[in-house]
């Protein structure tokens, strides 16, 4: 008999369709009546598959009994309240690897679009300024210094991508690492001796706006914020205060704290560049997440209950 799972987040239709294929799949995100669905099915649910920046609470947990697993499409525990599925027994999966590369290019594109003013130079272009007067010069890249905040398997990629363009890395993590870069042992001290500081650590309670005011006053005004990791590791109000003060020279931001909700003042500033969270957005990376989303279901379901594909809950 095919497992009944539960879908708490909006699925594309090269992951839904195949779970639907293998599973009884309930859809909670769509359900109107959403209690009504896990009255009549939650006892028998197994399985739950929610998105990256799905927060799932406790009391949907509560309702599911018989439920063993979480898989995340996406990468990052930070929706999933993880302390209760420990202590529940609740196995946890997510999809590593499979886009490291990706947001690592989006990371380099941000320091790139902020440090040479491409976007900038894109409008300038675009609107016909340039039949009136020459651009403004920018910052040569090769050189500076890059501080990387959680140097994990994103993190090492986008070291390497600046690397390769001649800048210097220094990064920051609850421990040293064998790397060849350089490890500051707190933020604010690296803050303080880069040019760049690219936040690349797990979002979640631990990380919750530990990039604030005086993280960014330590950055100052040699300094550019990047974000490619989640929204709620930086001080958004402090951020904009810091950008409109000229405290810090701008942003580069793939996420924020309340998506797709931009606070305007970030919009309305030319030294800030805004992607809508595309870090992981190519059509191979979202198959291949959502591949290993399923195979993760697939592999804990199976005979052998192998959990050799799954990334386990640390
Ligand atoms: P990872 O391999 O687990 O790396 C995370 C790094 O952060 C580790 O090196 C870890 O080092 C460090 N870290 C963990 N907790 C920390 C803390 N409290 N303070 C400082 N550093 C800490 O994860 P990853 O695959 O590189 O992904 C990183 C994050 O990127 C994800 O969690 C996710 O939020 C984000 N992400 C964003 C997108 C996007 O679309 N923009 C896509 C994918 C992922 P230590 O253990 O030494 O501290």
């Amino acid at each position: 008999m095919q497992p009944d799972i539960i879908v708490t987040a909006p699925l594309p239709p090269f992951l839904y369709d195949p779970l639907k294929a293998d599973y009884r799949c309930h859809d909670y995100y769509q359900a109107p009546d959403k209690p009504g669905l896990l009255a009549a099915n939650g006892a028998t649910i197994r399985g739950l598959v929610q998105g990256g920046g799905t927060v799932t609470p406790t009391t949907l947990l509560d309702a599911l009994p018989r439920l063993e697993i979480i898989s995340v499409f996406g990468v990052g525990y930070d929706g999933v309240p993880v302390a209760y599925c420990k202590q529940r027994g609740l196995k946890v999966t997510n999809t590593p690897d499979v886009l490291t590369d990706d947001v690592a290019d989006v990371a380099l594109a941000l320091i790139l679009m902020t440090g040479r003013g491409f976007v900038r130079v894109n409008r300038f272009v675009h609107s016909g300024e340039w039949e009136k007067r020459n651009p403004e010069l920018t910052t040569k890249l090769a050189g500076r210094k890059v501080g990387i905040l959680g140097l994990g398997r994103i993190g090492k990629a986008i070291a390497q991508r600046v690397v390769a363009m001649g800048m210097k890395v220094a990064y920051t993590g609850r421990n040293p690492q064998q790397v060849p870069y350089e490890y500051i042992g707190d933020l604010k001290s690296l803050a303080a001796a880069v040019d760049f500081l690219v936040v690349a650590c797990p979002g979640g309670p631990a990380t919750r706006n530990i990039v604030n005011a005086e993280v960014l006053a330590a950055l100052g005004r040699k300094g550019t914020l990047i974000n490619i990791a989640r929204g709620s590791i930086v001080d958004e109000p402090a951020l904009i205060e810091a950008l409109q003060a000229g405290a810090i020279k701008g942003a580069g931001l793939d996420v924020f704290a309340d998506e797709p909700h931009i606070p305007a003042p970030l919009g309305a500033m030319d030294s800030v560049v805004l992607l809508p969270h595309v870090g992981s957005a190519t059509r191979e990376t979202r198959q291949a997440m959502g591949d290993l989303c399923k195979a993760n279901l697939d592999a804990w379901f199976g005979e052998k209950k192998t959990l050799t594909l799954i990334a386990e809950l640390e």
